[in-house]
């Protein structure tokens, strides 16, 4: 049975990584099916016209970072006029969610996951719990894993999994022993590894 996460990924034609450690392995859909689903996903060859193309990287970036079309739009509001490059601060936004800093550090498997574990009150921030996902990190933050949860089975799970793990980013260290996640600063435009399509969020959204 096609996972609906999977239908995601092929429809997008991208990986967006929402299933965890099978979405590095050979079974993740993306590379046993490689076209769109439906009966006749393998024949389709429609030529997208600019709008389509920047309406599909625009959903493939809200369904990558898990969001919704009023969050993405509400940052580009928040950037559009800023100085600086609006494609990088477009992508800060977006990478600056503690949903999403949850997930870079390792801790989770995806960002659904992250977000999960964010809603169900396992971090704290200076002190304070926090459970909204779109919280806005600056670098320097400490996000620590509450003494509660970490008793857990699962969340000890977690921990031990990620210390296995090679650092994939610069920007995020979690600290296993002490059960912080720490912001070490901004990531740039190519940092993510994320960053193909933001231009066309910004044209479609500046039409
Ligand atoms: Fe499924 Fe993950 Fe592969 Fe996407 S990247 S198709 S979610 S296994």
């Amino acid at each position: 049975m096609p996972s609906p996460s999977c239908k995601q990924c092929r429809r997008a034609g991208e990986k967006l990584f929402l299933k965890g450690e099978r979405c590095f392995l050979p079974k993740c859909a993306m590379v046993k099916k490689n076209y769109p689903p439906g009966q006749h996903g393998n024949k389709m060859t429609k030529r997208m016209t600019e709008y389509g193309m920047q309406l599909s990287v625009k959903q493939r970036i809200k369904r990558g970072y898990g969001i919704k079309e009023k969050q993405l739009k509400n940052y580009f509001n928040k950037v559009k006029n800023k100085a600086g490059n609006t494609e990088e601060l477009l992508l800060q936004k977006l990478e600056m969610r503690l949903d999403n800093i949850v997930y870079r550090s390792e801790l989770a498997d995806s960002r659904r996951q992250a977000r999960q574990m964010v809603s169900h009150g396992f971090f704290s921030i200076g002190g304070r719990s926090v459970n909204k996902p779109s919280y806005e990190l600056k670098a320097g933050d400490e996000i620590k894993i509450k003494d509660s949860k970490l008793k857990k089975t699962f969340i000890a799970t977690k921990i031990k999994s990620a210390s296995k793990k090679d650092a994939k980013n610069n920007w995020v260290y979690f600290d296993y022993k002490e059960g912080v996640i720490k912001v070490l600063g901004v990531p740039g435009l190519r940092e993510t590894g994320n960053s193909g399509g933001i231009q066309m969020v910004i044209e479609y959204y500046s039409r």
